[in-house]
């Protein structure tokens, strides 16, 4: 999210005249987009801060606006804190700040690459115990369809051909609203755009992800097989007091339900490691759960304390900080085993990916199920939809040929 929101806060700029500089002592306007989900996250933020103090005091005329989750309501103390900083926006504030001081409207991306994020819901509902995300972010409001189709629609006509629809919970998308549309009614929509080649959409929730979004995935052609759906614990007394909603017997049958209807679904799932109090056996269900079902992605966080969650203030972090890392090098050695495996049997395979851009001389896109692919080829295949045979696999990447001659 913060990713998507760096871009538009970027593009808007540019629309306004003002260009990328290479460092920030070459800039006349800084924006500075913060993560506090975890402290190491917080960290770099105040690091970056404080970095940018002595480039702000010999220039005054720099402008430094900070954004993002370190905003919260008590914006006089952040700005005793942090005097250098001329404005705090709070997450999301940003478009209507823009309008009020520049008369300006936001702008979508000028130069969009073919895949790109659209936001369909922000805030978050639930205040899963550790989690800092609805304190800063605020409750769910969604947006209605015919907006995000609208802005769909633009992009597309920009050379879109890819978005990923973004949510701290995109199950909920559409409660807010007055005909109480849901996710797979948006997807029904946009699914009709022509020129809208592919469709990705995050985060799910275990708790609210239903079998008509199910269906909906299973149905439409241009939905992508790929979903993330974190999982937390792989134990049900820690999930209880992450207050998560579920069980871990309910979401083994909500995976089961998903591989059953969505051929060749990509799974991916988050993990905390080091909640507190959690003994080495309820790591190990986790351990468990996770050679199981066998994920294609990890994503796996130490628990880190955030002030003002109900975590924070009813359980003490009694984790030591070496056994957290400990348990986390587990799941990660553990993963990559499994996501190799999974990824092996796609040698010699076929692949259809769209390809998003370049690195490092080779071009870089996705198939459908998430995985990044690398290919060499002379000509300009950025936006295409190409065939790729695939010839090398690794953990986290594939890279292949393209696909001469093949029409399946
Ligand atoms: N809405 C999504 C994402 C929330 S934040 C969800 O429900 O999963 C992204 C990830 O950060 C979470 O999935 C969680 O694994 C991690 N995270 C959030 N708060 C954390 C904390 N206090 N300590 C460690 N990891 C945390
Ligand atoms: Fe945080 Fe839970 Fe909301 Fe995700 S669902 S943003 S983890 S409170």
């Amino acid at each position: 999210m913060n990713k998507a929101e760096s871009e538009r806060i970027g593009s808007s700029l540019e629309q306004q005249g003002y260009q990328a500089t290479a460092t920030a002592e070459d800039a006349d306007f800084i924006v500075l987009n913060s993560c506090v989900v975890r402290q190491s996250a917080e960290n770099r933020v105040i690091n970056k801060l404080n970095a940018l103090k002595p480039v702000k005091k010999p220039y005054p005329g720099i402008t430094l606006a900070v954004t993002g989750c370190l905003v919260n309501s008590h914006t006089d103390q952040l700005k005793q804190r942090f005097p250098q900083v001329d404005y705090f926006l709070k997450p999301g504030d940003y478009p209507q700040w823009l309008e009020k001081e520049s008369k300006l409207r936001p702008v979508l991306p000028q130069h969009p690459s073919p895949s790109t994020f659209v936001t369909i819901i922000q805030g978050c509902n639930n205040f899963c115990s550790y989690c800092i995300v609805p304190y800063r972010r605020g409750r769910e409001r969604s947006r209605p369809i015919a907006e995000i189709a609208d802005e769909v629609t633009e992009l597309v006509h920009y050379g879109v051909k890819e978005v990923t629809l973004l949510g701290q919970n995109v199950d909920s998308y559409g409660r807010d609203l007055p005909d109480q549309p849901d996710l797979a009614d948006l997807l029904h929509k946009l699914h009709t755009i022509d020129g809208l080649a592919r469709i990705r959409f995050l985060t799910n929730h275990p708790k609210d992800m239903s079998h008509k979004l199910i269906e909906a995935v299973a149905e439409l052609d241009k939905i992508c097989q790929q979903i993330n759906l974190p999982v937390q614990s792989g134990d049900n007394d820690i999930l209880r007091a992450m207050r998560r909603g579920y069980t871990v017997e309910d979401y083994r049958r909500l995976i089961r339900q998903i591989r059953d209807k969505i051929d060749g679904v990509a799974l991916s799932t988050d993990i905390i490691v080091g909640f507190p109090s959690e003994t080495e056996q309820q790591f190990q269900q986790t351990v468990n759960l996770l050679s199981e079902l066998r994920f294609d992605t990890v994503h796996v966080a130490a628990y880190s304390p955030r002030s003002g969650t109900t975590a924070a203030r009813e359980f003490e972090d009694n984790i030591p900080p070496a056994e957290k890392k400990a348990r986390l090098i587990r799941i990660e050695q553990l993963q990559e085993r499994i996501a190799a495996e999974i990824n092996a049997q796609l040698l010699g395979r076929t692949v259809a990916i769209l390809v998003e851009g370049r690195k490092k001389g080779k071009w870089r896109g996705r198939t459908k199920t998430g995985k990044l692919v690398f290919f060499n080829d002379n000509n300009n295949c950025l936006g295409q939809l190409v065939k790729i045979r695939i010839e090398k696999t690794s953990p986290w990447a594939l890279q292949g040929k393209v696909e001469t001659g093949s029409n399946d």
